[in-house]
């Protein structure tokens, strides 16, 4: 678990590094390839575009993402996968809401992100509505959102919990706490 925990921390410190150049000045998008970060970091998340008087509140606003919650699963193809349960990038919001679950995993190209997933906004994660299983997401609670897509992984090897959420304490992604 530490690598790809390691890993996510790294991505997720020089992702805030991309979306502060981004409301602060140009990023330089070549010195962050160079440092090796793979996938989507070319394409870091939108920020609300809005006045230019609003960008230094939004770059105060913004820290890197917490991850709330981790837990490592065995997987066929890739040995071991760790799903990251993360806040969003405002720091006003930031220990609230569950935001994104992120897919980690050793490749052949070195630990990667590999998917993502966005939070089922119906039953708010739990998987569930009225004591039935959550029709919108399956019962997972989470909405499947880019790339690799994965059965049920079953029980998870090891959990760690990171961080509390301050109001959503009662989410959990169903059926893998
Ligand atoms: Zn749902």
């Amino acid at each position: 678990m530490d690598e790809l925990l390691s890993f996510l921390e790294e991505y997720l410190q020089l992702e805030h590094e991309i979306e502060y150049a981004r409301v602060t000045a140009a990023p330089d998008y070549r010195a962050i390839r160079r440092k090796g970060i793979r996938y989507y970091l070319d394409e870091p998340y939108s920020l609300p575009s809005g006045p230019k008087q609003d960008l230094p509140d939004l770059a105060a606003n913004i820290a890197p993402r917490v991850i709330f919650k981790a837990s490592l699963y065995a997987h066929p193809d890739f040995g071991q996968v760790l799903r990251c349960v993360l806040s969003s990038q405002f720091k006003s919001e930031q220990l609230e809401n569950y935001d994104e679950l992120i897919e980690v995993a050793n490749t052949d190209k070195g630990p990667a992100l590999i998917a993502g997933y966005n939070p089922c906004h119906e039953c708010e994660c739990t998987g569930e509505l009225d004591g039935d299983p959550c029709r919108a997401c399956g019962g997972r609670g989470w909405l499947h959102a880019w790339s690799e897509r994965h059965g049920d992984l079953g029980a998870p090897l090891e959990v760690r919990r990171l961080v509390e959420p301050t109001i959503l304490h009662k989410r959990a992604y169903a059926r893998e706490d």
